[in-house]
């Protein structure tokens, strides 16, 4: 295959993509498929001669989106979205074209400095501080990471990058137990440890309890453990908690601690003004995250981080080797120097489509319908008979539950089989609820009543 050939299958394969997102909605959200079943119809090795690209394409046709649990479907209520806007998917393409990696300013000019202009803009769009800066993460995994060893960097004067941590004292990090995994996994790899990361308790309303923080560090120091920073939730993944920002980060700036939020999936619905006073008292942390691939549009991957200072994390991340350096290296921004990877997609082309595409009061419009619409369906849904309201929506995500742990797993398993919307479960104070998350970038009033119309009939 050249790029004739290319030039070919990509016409093809855009027709392709018309169809396959015309008729989502015949689709089930996902497919019933035996695990094994598709590894099964692969060969065990690799073909020694070359094979024509008609039998690939077929055999594509015929094993993957049969297969394919469908994100991009209209009536994808689980976890959490991972929009794709036309427009994003249509950058996505140019920068399959061109395929760089932009580790340095010199090995992609246009992708680091379109990706500082869109932190600008994305501040603006939040309504965060103008003279903050950021960089774009494969996910809000990884910025968390970033931010996790910046603070244990910063607690040990840069000793653990330099010496490693044996001998120092043993590490505290805080956060609530509504903090997505991505916390405890970054406790683990920056060698904190799980023991190591505190789960302060909340208050009734699942947000982290200030005077609990509070206790827990000055505990810590008592005991001669080094506090290293608070990671706060807005949006938690369960059920969307949601820590009282100002107050927490009040504990942490007395204690002289940071504060890293992770609003990986609320931080989108924050271009809205209205829904700003969920993380009231944000340009207090000294570091955000939140993934405009979760609820901007932006396709999978983009994690935006933002930061008033990144020189602290700048100092942790940044290695120099000779075979790095560029003759233009003093006054460039290396964006490798502000994260875990070393190479970089230009995820910023993305960022920079969509919000031009459909402009904030788009994107806000969307936002706002789904908030709407979940609040609609929430209240049809504790209207059906046998069902109720486990947690009333958050932004666009709420849970129910049947009357027992069997009858709502049951319910569950029949809704997923049935296939017209796809929903997934999570605990509630130790009770199993279906969540319902509604942010799907073309989803319509229709769909999200959906739900409802599937859940009546199986509860019939
Ligand atoms: C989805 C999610 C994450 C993890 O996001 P990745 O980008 O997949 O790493 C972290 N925190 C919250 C609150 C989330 O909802």
């Amino acid at each position: 295959m050249n790029h004739d050939d290319l030039n070919r299958w990509s016409k093809r394969a855009a027709d392709w993509a018309t169809t396959y997102h015309r008729h989502l909605r015949d689709r089930p959200v996902r497919p019933a498929v035996a695990p094994g079943a598709v590894a099964a119809q692969l060969p065990p090795a690799p073909p020694e001669a070359p094979e024509p690209m008609e039998a690939i394409w077929a055999d594509f046709e015929a094993i993957v989106p049969g297969a394919t649990t469908h994100w991009q479907h209209p009536r994808f209520f689980a976890y959490f979205p991972a929009n794709a806007a036309p427009a994003s998917m249509l950058a996505e393409q140019l920068a399959n074209a061109m395929a760089g990696q932009g580790m340095l300013w010199q090995t992609a000019p246009a992708a680091t400095e379109i990706e500082g202009a869109m932190v600008g803009w994305l501040l603006h769009a939040l309504g965060l501080p103008a003279d903050w800066t950021g960089t774009i993460h494969d996910s809000a995994t990884t910025a968390t990471l970033s931010a996790v060893l910046t603070m244990r960097e910063a607690a040990l004067d840069w000793q653990g990058n330099a010496e490693g941590l044996a001998g120092q004292p043993a590490l505290r990090l805080y956060a609530s137990a509504e903090t997505h995994s991505s916390v405890d996994k970054a406790a683990r790899i920056a060698g904190i440890g799980q023991a190591g990361l505190v789960k302060v308790p909340t208050l009734d309303d699942r947000g982290m309890d200030p005077a609990a923080l509070d206790a827990a560090i000055a505990a810590d120091r008592v005991a001669g453990r080094r506090p290293v920073g608070v990671v706060l939730c807005v949006g938690g993944t369960s059920v969307g908690a949601v820590d009282p920002v100002a107050d927490c980060i009040a504990v942490a700036k007395a204690h002289d601690l940071p504060v890293h939020v992770d609003a990986a999936w609320a931080g989108s619905a924050m271009i809205c003004p209205e829904f700003r006073p969920l993380w009231a008292g944000i340009e207090g942390a000294d570091s955000v995250v939140f993934n405009p691939h979760k609820w901007l549009g932006a396709q999978f991957d983009c994690a935006v981080q933002l930061m008033p200072d990144p020189a602290d994390q700048l100092r942790t991340l940044t290695l120099k080797p000779d075979y790095l350096l560029t003759p233009d290296t003093p006054g460039v921004t290396d964006y490798n120097d502000w994260t875990v990877p070393l190479g970089r997609r230009f995820r910023a082309l993305k960022l920079w489509f969509v919000l031009r595409a459909y402009g904030l009061e788009g994107l806000r419009a969307r936002i706002r319908n789904h908030v709407a619409w979940s609040r609609e369906l929430a209240g049809r849904i504790a209207a059906l008979p046998g069902l109720e309201i486990v947690t009333p929506p958050a932004l666009s995500l709420f849970t129910f539950a049947a009357a027992d742990e069997a009858t709502t797993a049951a319910l569950l398993e029949r809704v997923n089989a049935d296939g017209r919307v796809y929903l997934t479960q999570t605990r509630v104070d130790g009770r199993l609820a279906i969540r319902v998350s509604v942010g799907q970038f073309d989803c319509t009033h229709d769909d999200v009543l959906c739900v409802e119309t599937v859940l009546r009939e199986l509860t019939a």
